[in-house]
């Protein structure tokens, strides 16, 4: 092999091409429309007619936090939220200029992260007020505040009826700026549900204590998703929705009172065909057998993908535009399908949500298959799966 090492590299050593690669090519992936979601967005700010705090936490509901921050900022979205400071100062490092609500409880030590990163805090009681006030005069910098009002989900905020002095020391803080006021709504999913009027005149209450006091009234915001499509008089002045934004229903009793569309699928490819006799079992516990001859497929992903497991011969997936039921217990990488008297070949694609040749699987039936909400699904699909993203040239921001 002398004379090959005397000719000049026409192109690089196998290593080198091997690290030149895209670091991604594993055939199963997620599909984010960007334009769905700036198609959703706009089709909530038209339905509502205030504007919008769009909800990126938890990687943007499986979707992508910056990717979808970013297309979100340049939609014109008038303010995001997050769980907590980490994703908020993920953001901010990312370029996102929009202002940035941290939904989550605060504890002491991070007020000066929130302050530096410019992210907007919520305050839920009156001793988180006074550590805020003393974190913001120590930098000598104001902090943007929400008060946490607690109408009835008992998760954090200052219960609504002992919301006087907590918004009076508020207003009067001369180290805080008051933006905004709000509660979160536990059963707004259901248009059926009692509870939500309930929680609307809470609130309401609360809010009397700003006019009571004679100080301006903040941003008041109320709506999730489901207050979204169920409750007009749950938007006030600004709404949160966050399933609703990526095309999902919240809720099996959610009525689509908004034309949203779904912004993600996840697809795979077949990588395995074989005939299982009548009488053998597949997968581990061996809990599924076949009771004829049976064409079965794989496919290489699991739950440690978060695919759930609880889908094991429940699930069903799409492949030539057929829908095929799950057989056997879902791996951690890989699980079967019984593709009964249909045909098909490695790297065909097969379809686990969305939709192909017309057949459809939306997140909603597959959380239904599953025993969760569509939430779990879609924040449960983990960094494992590449994601792909269509449609966000186009609406690339522009340099500041
Ligand atoms: C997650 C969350 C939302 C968004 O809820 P969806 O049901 O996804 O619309 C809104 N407000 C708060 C406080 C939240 O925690």
């Amino acid at each position: 092999m002398g004379a090959m090492s005397t000719q000049p590299h026409a192109s690089p050593e196998p290593d080198d091409r091997e690290a030149a690669r895209p670091i991604d090519e594993r055939p199963t992936r997620i599909r984010v429309d960007l334009e769905r979601i700036a198609g959703n967005l706009r089709a909530i700010r038209a339905h509502v007619g205030v504007p919008v705090m769009g909800i990126v936490k938890a990687n943007a509901y499986g979707h992508g936090l910056v990717p979808v921050a970013r297309h979100l900022q340049a939609a014109g979205v008038d303010q995001l939220g997050v769980a907590f400071v980490e994703e908020g100062i993920a953001l901010r490092r990312a370029g996102i200029r929009a202002p940035i609500l941290v939904l989550g409880g605060i504890f002491g030590h991070q007020i000066g992260r929130f302050i530096s990163h410019d992210l907007e805090i919520t305050v839920s009681s009156l001793d988180k007020l006074r550590q805020v006030e003393a974190a913001a005069e120590a930098m000598g910098r104001r902090a943007v505040v929400h008060l946490k009002i607690d109408t009835g989900m008992e998760r954090i905020g200052v219960h609504s009826y002992s919301a006087g002095p907590f918004i009076e020391a508020a207003v009067a803080s001369p180290w805080c700026e008051v933006k905004g006021v709000y509660s979160h709504l536990a059963c707004a999913d259901d248009p059926a549900s009692p509870a939500t009027a309930a929680q609307v005149a809470r609130f309401a209450e609360a809010c009397e204590h700003f006019t009571r006091i004679g100080a301006p009234m903040p941003l008041r915001h109320l709506a999730n998703s489901g207050g979204v499509l169920h409750f007009p008089d749950t938007w006030l002045d600004m709404v949160r929705p966050g399933i609703l934004l990526y095309g999902v229903l919240p809720d099996p009793a959610s009525r689509p009172t908004v034309a949203v569309q779904p912004a993600m699928s996840l697809v795979s490819q077949v990588v395995y065909f074989k005939v299982v006799k009548a009488g053998h079992a597949v997968s581990y516990g061996g809990t599924w057998t076949a009771t004829r001859d049976t064409r079965v497929v794989t496919v290489p992903i699991g739950y440690g993908d978060g695919y759930p497991r609880a889908l094991s011969s429940r699930g069903e997936v799409l492949v030539r535009g057929r829908r095929h039921p799950i057989v056997g217990r879902i791996c951690m990488d890989q699980f079967m399908v019984d593709i009964g008297d249909g045909s098909a070949w490695n790297e065909d694609e097969v379809v686990l949500v969305g939709t192909q040749e017309g057949e459809a699987i939306p997140v909603e039936a597959v959380a239904l298959q599953a025993g969760t909400v569509p939430y779990e699904i879609l924040v449960g699909l983990n960094e494992r799966i590449p994601r792909d993203y269509l449609g966000g040239a186009s609406l690339a921001p522009v340099a500041a």
